[in-house]
C-alpha cells in the first residue's frame, strides 16, 4: 500500500480547523486533524512542504513516515510550533488508514484499551455569561453537571479587568484576584465537592501573582490550575508549584516528548495536558504519557478539535494507564460541532453524559459527515481538492 496524494479542508471550529486525508493506491483514505491554533493558512502550507516526502511511502509504517518527515526537514523547524502540529494532522490520519487497513480500532494498533470510556471535562470558558459574572459561572456550572460531567474548567485569567494597572505586564492585582476568587468560591459552592474542578490561567503571569492566585484558591480544592506562567520557563514553574498545596498543570505549549521531558524531571507541573493533534500525534502522545507514568504524573490532554480529531485523541486516552480526564471545548459550538460526524451508535453526538466511548470500528471509527463539513468549509482552502 502506497500514498498517493495528501489533501486538506478547512472548517469552521474554534477558528479554523484543519482536516488532513490520506489517499492510498488502494482506494483506502485515512483522515487526522490538526490542531487549529496556529491558524488555517500555516498548517494547510505546511502540509504542501511535506506532501512530497509522504508520496510512495507505506502509510501503515506510521512511525516509521512520521520520523522521516522530522529527518528530512531537521532544518525546517521539526522541534515545536507549526511543523508538530501539521505532522500530527498527518499522523492522525495514518493511524487511521492503519487501522482501516488492519480491520482494527487505533486503540488496538496502540496496544489496546484500558477503559472503554474516556472522561472528558467540560470548558466552561468564562461562563453563561461573556462579562464572565459570578452568576454566569454558576449558571454554566450547574448546567454542565446536570448534563452528566463530572469535571470542568473555568477561565478566570481577564485581560480586560477594569481594575488592571497594566495591559502588558504579567501582574495580578487585589482588585483581580477578589474576581477571581469570588468566581472560582461560587462555582465550587454550586456543584459541592465532588465533581472536579480546573481553573485555566492561559499563560499571563510572572511568578509572585500566580502565586499569589494559587494560594488564594487552595482552599477550593482545584483539579488542577493551568498554565499560571508563559511556557518556556520551565525553572520558574518549579518556583510556583514548590510554593502552594494547589495542584500545577501545564504542557499545551509544549511539544514532543523532548518538551516535557524537562517539565517531568524537573518536578514543575502535577498534572499534564498535551495537545494530542499538536504535541506530535498518537504515538507520541503515548510516549509523553508513558514518560509522565514514570513519574507518577496524570496525563490530561488540552483538546480544541472537531468530533474527529477528539476521537483520534479518544483512542490514545483509552491506551494509556495514567490517562486522567480530556478536555471537551465544544460547549458553544456544540451543534456544529456534533454535525461534523456521523456518531458510531447513530445518535447526533459521540459525547454522551460527559463521556466519549471508544467505538470498535476500523481506525478512528467516526466518519466525516461531508455535507457538514462542505457547509461549514472556510472559503479559499477547497473541501480535500
Ligand atoms: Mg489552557
Amino acid at each position: 500500500m502506497r500514498i498517493v496524494d495528501v489533501k486538506t479542508a478547512v472548517v469552521a471550529y474554534h477558528g479554523q480547523a484543519t482536516l488532513v486525508r490520506i489517499d492510498t493506491d488502494e482506494g483506502l483514505s485515512g483522515f487526522g486533524e490538526a490542531n487549529p491554533d496556529a491558524g488555517a493558512g500555516a498548517v494547510v502550507g505546511m502540509i504542501g512542504f511535506l506532501r512530497d516526502e509522504l508520496i510512495g511511502e507505506d502509510p501503515r509504517n506510521v512511525e516509521r513516515v512520521w520520523e522521516k518527515l522530522r529527518r528530512r526537514k531537521v532544518f525546517a523547524g521539526p522541534q515545536a510550533g507549526v511543523f508538530v502540529i501539521a505532522l500530527s494532522g498527518i499522523e492522525l490520519a495514518l493511524w487511521d488508514v492503519a487501522g482501516k487497513a488492519a480491520g482494527q480500532p487505533i486503540y488496538r494498533m496502540l496496544g489496546g484499551k484500558y477503559r472503554d470510556r474516556i472522561r472528558l471535562y467540560a470548558d466552561c470558558g468564562d461562563g453563561d455569561d461573556p462579562a464572565g459574572s459570578v452568576s454566569g459561572c454558576v449558571d454554566r456550572a450547574q448546567r454542565m453537571v446536570e448534563a452528566g460531567f463530572t469535571a470542568l474548567k473555568f477561565d478566570i485569567d481577564d485581560v480586560h479587568h477594569a481594575a488592571k494597572f497594566d495591559a502588558f505586564n504579567h501582574t495580578v492585582n487585589g482588585a483581580e484576584l477578589k474576581t477571581m476568587v469570588d468566581r472560582v468560591a461560587a462555582v465550587r459552592e454550586a456543584i459541592g465537592p465532588n465533581v472536579d474542578l480546573a481553573i485555566d490561567l492561559h499563560a499571563r503571569y510572572d511568578v509572585p501573582s500566580a502565586c499569589r492566585i494559587a494560594w488564594a484558591l487552595e482552599d477550593f480544592d482545584l483539579m488542577w490550575l493551568e498554565e499560571p506562567l508563559p511556557a518556556e520557563n520551565v525553572d520558574a514553574l518549579v518556583r510556583v508549584r514548590s510554593q502552594t498545596r494547589t495542584p500545577i498543570c501545564a504542557g499545551e505549549n509544549q511539544y514532543l516528548r523532548w518538551g516535557f521531558q524537562r517539565m517531568l524531571e524537573a518536578g514543575a507541573v502535577d498534572v499534564i495536558e498535551p495537545d494530542i493533534p499538536k504535541c506530535g500525534g498518537l504515538a507520541e502522545a503515548k510516549r509523553i504519557a508513558n514518560l509522565a507514568e514514570m513519574h507518577y504524573v496524570p496525563f490530561a490532554p488540552h483538546l480544541v478539535s472537531t468530533p474527529l480529531g477528539t476521537m483520534a485523541a479518544s483512542h490514545q486516552c483509552a491506551a494509556i494507564p495514567n490517562f486522567y480526564v480530556q478536555e471537551w471545548h465544544a460547549l458553544e459550538e456544540r451543534e456544529v460541532w456534533d454535525s461534523y460526524v456521523v456518531a458510531p451508535d447513530g445518535s447526533g453526538s459521540i459525547v454522551k453524559d460527559g463521556y466519549i466511548t471508544v467505538p470498535d470500528g476500523p481506525g478512528v471509527g467516526v466518519e466525516l459527515d461531508m455535507d457538514a463539513v462542505r457547509a461549514h468549509a472556510v472559503p479559499g482552502y477547497g473541501v480535500f481538492e
